[in-house]
């Protein structure tokens, strides 16, 4: 008998084992809308010119394979700090930001949920309802007590501004407010930039901390500085924020885990304190972080025309996106006899879209329709072709009568 009989089997990860049943339906008809990954028009996996060329550069430049810093690459950090906040935002100048080259968006919210445990005892973090899956797995895990905040409207696929404004407010003062900087996931609904106001001055008011998740910039509106206007907002209006960045999405760089957290404070002296914790939460969990995606997103950002390249492929990436946005709301506004309004599908942004369908109808999505997507009726519109867009109108008109 095992000395492991006492471990029961996990559950599959709701996102990630949408892939695994993909993998194993030979139906030629199969559509994969679970995972956010970006596919090309030919549903491939698509590597980045821009990053190819980077990648040769690096080879021709032949460094070697040392131990980085605790904090990651200098260079990284110091463009990636500046890709998010603008290479001229005070903050910048005046070193008031603790900058900590994470394991991608997901590693770097796991560094800040560490530096939330040991500093602040108690304090919670506050949620939108419904969140991207993993985000209560990653302060579950750093045992810091979350909580939600309204933010989706069934009745309108759209947000719930009130329900988020008067949550916001109900929290205890000096709680954490997870936000996402721009494309929420799961619904593709952000909140305007006269809402972006309204939820600053309630969290200044009740001296909350805005806790950026950022995982889009550049992928959402194909700008990074359209992307970054909710995150600098905060930043302009001289408040502490927490921001975790992903290279995932808009550079491609999945499985290179790159990614940073950055904590802008009120004074250099903070941010070097900060920036020395972040050091010593990383250094017994994995050390020092994975040095060849931040040579390239260094290297990227510090020559000028592999910049506006890449900008150039983030702008085609996020406009396939918004082609095939387009044509899904096409196919179900023809096909669906029903007069429902399905102009909600325009409204979202980013990789995805929250359909409203429920448990049952994603069920039947899959099982009758071989549509792989998320059980709470989110679909990633980055694995969807145009020639695939009247199939999945067909299917969701279907599983919603
Ligand atoms: N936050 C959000 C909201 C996301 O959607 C994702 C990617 N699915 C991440 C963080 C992190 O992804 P990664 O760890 O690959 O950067």
């Amino acid at each position: 008998v095992s000395h492991f009989e006492g471990i029961t089997m996990a559950p599959p990860d709701p996102i990630l084992g949408v892939s695994e049943a993909f993998k194993a339906d030979d139906h030629e008809l199969k559509l994969n809308l679970g995972v956010g990954a970006y596919r090309t028009e030919e549903l491939q996996p698509y590597v980045l010119d821009v990053v190819k060329k980077a990648d040769k550069l690096l080879l021709e430049k032949g460094e070697n394979l040392e131990y980085l810093p605790i904090e990651g690459l200098a260079a990284f950090n110091k463009v990636t700090a500046e890709l998010l906040f603008g290479a001229d935002n005070p903050v910048i100048k005046q070193q008031r930001v603790a900058t900590v080259q994470g394991l991608s968006g997901t590693g770097s919210l796991r560094l800040a949920a560490a530096l939330i445990e040991r500093y602040f005892p108690g304090a919670k973090v506050l949620i939108s309802s419904p969140t991207w899956g993993n985000h209560k797995n990653i302060f579950n895990e750093a045992r810091v007590p979350w909580s939600e905040y309204r933010y989706y409207d069934p009745k309108t696929v759209g947000l719930d501004f009130e329900g988020m404004i008067a949550d916001i407010k109900a929290a205890p003062e000096g709680s954490f407010i997870l936000l996402h900087g721009c494309a929420h996931n799961p619904t593709g609904i952000d909140p305007t930039p006269e809402q972006w106001g309204v939820i600053a001055d309630v969290i200044q008011e009740k001296n909350h901390i805005p806790f950026f998740d950022i995982a889009y910039q550049g992928f959402a509106s194909g700008s990074l500085d359209t992307d970054a206007a909710s995150v600098r907002m905060f930043v302009a209006r001289g408040m502490e924020v927490i921001a975790a960045q992903s290279y995932s999405k808009n550079l491609g760089l999945y499985a290179e885990r790159i990614g940073a957290i950055n904590v802008v404070c009120s004074s250099p002296e903070a941010a070097a304190r900060v920036k020395s914790q972040l050091k010593r939460i990383a250094r017994p969990m994995y050390s020092n972080p994975p040095v060849h995606g931040a040579r390239i997103v260094a290297n990227i950002v510090g020559d000028s025309a592999l910049f506006k390249e890449w900008n150039a492929e983030m702008e085609m990436m996020a406009g396939r996106i918004k082609n095939v946005r387009h044509k899904l709301f096409d196919s179900l506004s023809s096909k669906d006899k029903s007069g429902k309004d399905w102009s909600f599908v325009l409204k979202q942004i980013g990789m995805f879209s929250f359909t409203g369908l429920n448990k049952a109808q994603c069920d039947n999505m899959t099982n009758k329709w071989h549509v792989y997507m998320t059980k709470d009726g989110r679909i990633s519109l980055a694995g969807l072709s145009l020639a695939k867009c009247e199939y999945l109108a067909d299917a969701i008109i279907d599983s919603y009568h």
